[in-house]
């Protein structure tokens, strides 16, 4: 992979009627790096991330990546975790990622070796056979997580993958998060838990009301006016 394959989000803008769900955001996420997105209830992380990923369109701004507006071709090698989870419940786990993984471009065999892996490293090794409704929440977003990093990412955007686990579960996929960036890939993920973020990213985007409110490392957060920012999270 290249470096430098930054996501510029540049004056992006979603109106629903009269409202400004997303309001003229504008944040990096660098390439090689983890970034956090935080905000409480409706700040419009999700409406921020569907219009990364094209789902939505703006009503105004842009989104870049490696310096171009990026395309729906670019878009094909983004692995995504929507907030609407879409998997198919019925489906046997292991053939569900291996039909993902050959979308993604990969041939049968490496797809089943690459899903296999995944499962055994996030201790799902035994349930490959099993269909997905038969798997807890924590389970199936871990089968959702593995489905977005399928067959080499360019780019990571993934909405709230880690609401609703324990922490050694968190501390699992952040490795394989770690796997991507030290490759150059950039990775945005949501999140409501300021406190998970401060100590997982190295750069924080805060978002309240459609507008960012601080970005940065997290130090730089911390030295600034946090106190705010989670009055900000939990109002
Ligand atoms: P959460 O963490 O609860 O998912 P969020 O930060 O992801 O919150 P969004 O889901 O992006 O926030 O919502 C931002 C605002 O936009 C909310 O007020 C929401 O009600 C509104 N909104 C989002 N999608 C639509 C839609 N399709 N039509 C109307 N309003 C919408």
């Amino acid at each position: 992979a290249r470096g430098g394959d930054d996501i510029e989000v540049r004056g992006l803008t979603r109106a629903f009627g009269d409202i400004r769900a997303v309001d003229g955001v504008d944040f990096t996420v660098t390439g090689g790096l983890l970034t956090g997105f935080v905000g409480g209830n409706g700040a419009g992380k999700t409406t921020t991330m569907r219009m990364i990923m094209g789902v939505l369109s703006p009503t105004a701004g842009e989104v870049r990546w490696r310096g171009r507006p990026v395309t729906a071709i670019d878009r094909r090698e983004f692995g995504y975790m929507p907030e609407e989870r879409g998997l198919y419940p019925d489906q046997a786990v292991l053939d569900q990622l291996v039909y993902l993984g050959r979308l993604r471009g990969l041939t049968a065999s490496a797809a089943k070796a690459s899903v296999t892996e995944h499962l055994e490293r996030l201790g799902l090794g035994e349930r490959a056979k099993e269909r997905v409704q038969k798997l807890s929440l924590g389970n199936q977003q871990r089968v959702q997580i593995i489905a977005a990093l399928m067959g080499r990412p360019q780019a990571l955007v993934l909405d709230e993958p880690f609401s609703g686990l324990d922490p050694a579960a968190v501390d699992n996929m952040v490795d394989l998060l770690r796997e991507h960036t030290s490759r150059g890939v950039p990775v945005l993920f949501s999140s409501h838990q300021l406190d998970l973020v401060e100590r997982l990213c190295e750069r924080l985007v805060v978002l309240a009301r459609g507008k960012v409110v601080a970005a940065g490392t997290s130090d730089e957060l911390r030295s600034t006016s946090v106190v705010r920012h989670r009055l900000v999270l939990s109002g």
